[in-house]
């Protein structure tokens, strides 16, 4: 079912370098709402669980390693073609081959330390908001 919901997350490097404003600041500009929305630590295992699909890839144990490794801030966003617009409104993976503008282009330092994840489906992005907020915590 389609969804104007997407989820995000502010990765340790972004949150570290003190860009957690600046980036929800560009978020709130390109028309997305703040639905819910936490500061928080992932634990390794957690990190491991939110990136299942990509335990059998060479980086995976980096990635857990580096997104535990300091706080996050995850969001909930409401926009009318919230998937497909915030993917835009990040870039692409690898800051590299990031369209200028975006996100990721600004404030990624790396592939790996790219800053945002986005969500690439309506289903992922209900799964992982819900992997992150319970319902009492949700607003709307
Ligand atoms: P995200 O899911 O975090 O929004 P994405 O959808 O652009 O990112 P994925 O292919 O889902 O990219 O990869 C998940 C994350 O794994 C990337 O955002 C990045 O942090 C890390 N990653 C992806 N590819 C590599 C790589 N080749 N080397 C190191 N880390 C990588
Ligand atoms: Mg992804």
């Amino acid at each position: 079912m389609a969804t104007n919901r997407t989820f995000t997350m502010i990765k340790p490097d972004a949150f570290a370098e003190g860009n957690s404003g600046a980036i929800l600041k560009m978020i709130e500009e390109a028309g997305f709402k703040i639905v819910a929305m936490k500061a928080t630590q992932l634990t390794k295992e957690i990190a491991g669980k939110f990136y299942e699909v990509h335990s059998a890839r060479p980086f995976y144990a980096d990635l857990c390693a580096y997104m535990s490794s300091g706080p996050i801030i995850a969001a909930i966003l409401e926009k009318e073609n919230a998937v497909e617009d915030f993917r835009k409104l990040i870039g692409a993976t690898n800051p590299a081959d990031a369209a200028d503008g975006t996100i990721r282009k600004i404030f990624a330092k790396s592939i790996e330390a790219n800053a945002v994840h986005g969500s690439d489906s309506d289903e992922n992005a209900a799964i992982e908001g819900a992997f992150y907020f319970s319902m009492t915590e949700r607003v709307g």
